[in-house]
């Protein structure tokens, strides 16, 4: 049975410890960082820089926690995650979300080069066959996954799974283009977007959200460069009358996650990879979206684990016992109807635990847990 360490978000003094630094530190003291991560060995802390306008992200005091923990045991931490948009804009987009290497005390670097096509291909499986892992993932020894729990419009779940599955590939490889990339979770086949005419509203918002610019409007006629197109998905997301879509399949999508993760984790030794999922500001969309809504659900806590199952099925637990948040998205899509117990699965109707289901189906941990609360 895996350990799952957990602080809950609600203090009971007004002290230092007590507070959700406090008990971060305190989780990485009890997780003994030296049983994982060597001396001057290079360690990951993989995390997600939001977008310009979606804030919501793991805040930079806790990446500083654990990257000074890192250093407390002689190690060599530095903050990645893998390009979204160009890569100098990206970088620009952590520093506005306040990470950068004054807050974090460590460099921040793009996992994947500055153009996103700098990276490794790696053996995955039945659904994607090859995947890209971002270079600098692939090569380095030990990583700390923060990941920033919410919903997500597609995945309905987003953890740990999907911050390394979609978090450790590229968009795009050098010479196979998006095929290898995270666009071969997001769609099958090509891939082509499909536009519906009677259904445009013609607002534009797929043009100005696309990261490569190749979708351009031509006497109100969609266009795009289909051999440039990343497949991200991004386009059919903002549409808010469904009238752009990516041929998908929610079961293919999500089995493809977990096969991703275990490619990504097939690059590093046994027991040098662990997990923390905060369950802090969980909204209902992804960080890579233009606009972070207001949580759904209240901050939970943190959870810290060498097992991605086990800390993906307890983060799911305890959010499967929270409250919608009232003003929130979770009691709008209630009054239309949407209402579920299982709040993420009201806002995207989307079957996420086949996301965790199949990771330990591909034998990448357990979904029994201990809880050890702190
Ligand atoms: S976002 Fe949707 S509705 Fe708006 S222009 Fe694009 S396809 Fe049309
Ligand atoms: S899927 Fe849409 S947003 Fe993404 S690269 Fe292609 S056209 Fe642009």
């Amino acid at each position: 049975m895996a350990s799952v360490y957990f602080a809950p978000a609600r203090i009971k003094k007004w002290k230092y410890a007590d507070s959700m630094p406090g008990k971060l530190d305190l989780l990485l003291r009890e997780i003994g960082l030296s049983g994982y991560f060597d001396k001057d060995e290079w360690v990951a802390v993989k995390t997600h820089f939001g977008s310009e306008g979606s804030h919501r992200v793991v805040r930079p005091v806790f990446l500083r926690k654990v990257v000074d923990a890192l250093k407390g045991i002689d190690a060599n931490p530095f903050v990645t995650d893998t390009v979204r948009i160009k890569g100098l804009d990206y970088l620009e987009v952590a520093n506005q979300n306040g990470i950068n290497s004054l807050s974090v005390g460590v460099p921040v670097v793009l996992a994947d080069g500055l153009y996103g096509n700098d990276n490794i291909m790696v053996k995955a499986g039945e659904i994607l066959g090859e995947v890209a892992i971002a270079s600098l993932i692939h090569d380095v020894p030990a990583m700390v996954v923060c990941s920033h729990i919410k919903g997500h419009i597609q995945a309905g779940y987003a953890g740990a799974i999907k911050n390394i599955a979609m978090g450790g590939v590229s968009s795009s490889h050098r010479h196979c283009g998006w095929k290898y990339g995270r666009g071969a979770m997001h769609t099958i086949g090509e891939g082509r977007l499909l536009w519906d005419e009677e259904k445009c509203a013609l607002c534009l918002q797929c043009e100005e959200i696309c990261p490569l610019g190749v979708i351009k409007f031509e006497n109100e006629v969609f266009g795009y460069n289909e051999d440039d197109c990343w497949r991200c998905g991004r386009c059919t997301r903002v549409c808010s009358e469904d009238a752009l879509t990516l041929p998908g399949d929610d079961e293919r999508f999500m089995k493809s996650l977990a096969e991703a993760a275990k490619a990504v984790l097939r690059t590093f030794k046994p027991n040098k990879v662990i997990y923390i999922n905060f369950l802090t500001e969980i909204q209902p969309e992804c960080d890579c979206m233009p606009a972070a809504d207001v949580p759904v659900i209240q901050d939970q806590g943190i959870l810290m684990s060498d097992d991605i199952v086990a800390i993906e099925q307890a983060s799911i637990d305890i959010l499967l016992k929270a409250k919608p948040l009232p003003q929130s998205a979770a009691i709008a899509h209630g009054k239309q109807g949407r209402q579920s117990k299982d709040i993420l699965f009201g806002l995207s109707r989307k079957p996420y635990r086949i996301q965790i289901e199949e990771a330990m189906r591909l034998g990448l941990g357990s979904r029994d847990y201990e809880l050890i609360e702190i």
